[in-house]
């Protein structure tokens, strides 16, 4: 089936599932974002999109930053992350305390807050403005120059954010991070406050399904990279449930609190699909349904 037919059977597979769910509430700002939007963005490795519904709706990447995190830091200094941060995954809430502490501050993988805040940790030491480094990547590959933080999204999470603050002294009590604990978990709120359309997103993650390889044809990541990156994302992109998303959507995915998901098809393209309600685990109930009927009618899957 084309890629523009496949949307629309997405779209209205994921239909029902619109405003199913809860929003992410222990972020104030995000609670009162209205829960009955969808959209959804492919594009293809040549940059071409195709998009349905609110696809140009902005909304908070999240945890989908984090994706963009690892990349950089590998790109800067290759697989060094490793001895900081686990690769498994935690099976666990992705906010959890319990088994950072029981493994001596060291995160089970990337994705999760605990991991998250090593990598814009590692980034911020590396180049002294992590999040400057990563919007600066995103305004690149998505075509929009003026892509930025939410000012407010961010203060909700900086107030609200609790656990995230205890994750980080936590890390700092085991010695895992290398920059001031105040400064990291600033960072990190600035990149989890991104906020971006399903459309610029899908573009900004083309260079996963590109082998690396950034739209100006210069490249980010190695080949070898880019597998690992997606790799990580298949295992533990999609918090306590990826097996399930493994099994439904079958392809490497981040998704963030704010109801988005990224997806890579390598050598394809990506998908980035937006609804605010989220199901159990955290991520969105009608994009998780828009991405199992999309790769049922496309080929653009990698089983
Ligand atoms: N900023 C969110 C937090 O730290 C990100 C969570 C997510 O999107 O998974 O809780």
């Amino acid at each position: 089936m084309e890629i523009k037919d496949a949307l629309l059977r997405a779209q209205e597979a994921a239909a029902p599932e619109v405003g199913n769910g809860r929003l992410a509430e222990y972020i104030p700002s995000l609670a009162s974002v209205c829960p009955n939007q969808f959209g959804m963005a492919v594009a293809s490795c040549d940059g071409e999109v195709h998009a349905v519904g609110d696809a140009d709706v902005p909304f908070s990447v999240q945890s989908i930053s984090k994706v963009f995190t690892l990349a950089l830091v590998i790109a800067a200094e290759g697989e060094r992350i490793w001895e900081r941060v686990s690769r498994e995954p935690s099976g666990n809430p992705f906010n959890s305390l319990l088994q950072l502490d029981q493994e001596a501050g060291r995160p089970r993988n990337p994705f999760i807050n605990a991991g998250a805040l090593v990598v814009t940790d590692r980034l911020h030491a590396l180049t002294g403005d992590a999040f400057g480094t990563l919007r600066d990547l995103m305004r690149r590959e998505s075509g929009r120059s003026d892509v930025d933080s939410d000012a407010e999204v961010a203060r909700s999470e900086l107030e609200a954010g609790h656990r995230t603050s205890a994750l980080a002294h936590l890390l700092a009590s085991y010695g895992n991070l290398e920059c001031p604990v105040d400064q990291v978990i600033e960072q990190y709120v600035a990149q989890c406050a991104l906020s971006m359309t399903c459309r610029e997103l899908a573009l900004a993650g083309l260079f996963l399904a590109r082998d690396g390889v950034l739209s100006d044809a210069t490249r980010l990541l190695s080949e070898r990279e880019a597998k690992r990156v997606n790799a990580v994302m298949l295992t533990c992109g999609t918090y306590d449930s990826a097996g399930d998303f493994a099994y439904r959507v079958g392809l490497p995915a981040k998704s963030g609190v704010g109801g988005g998901i990224l997806a890579v098809i390598p050598d394809r393209g990506v998908a980035c699909v937006w609804s605010p309600s989220l199901g159990p685990s955290g991520s969105s109930a009608a994009g998780l349904a828009a991405l199992d009927a999309f790769t049922t009618y496309s080929d653009w899957t990698v089983f």
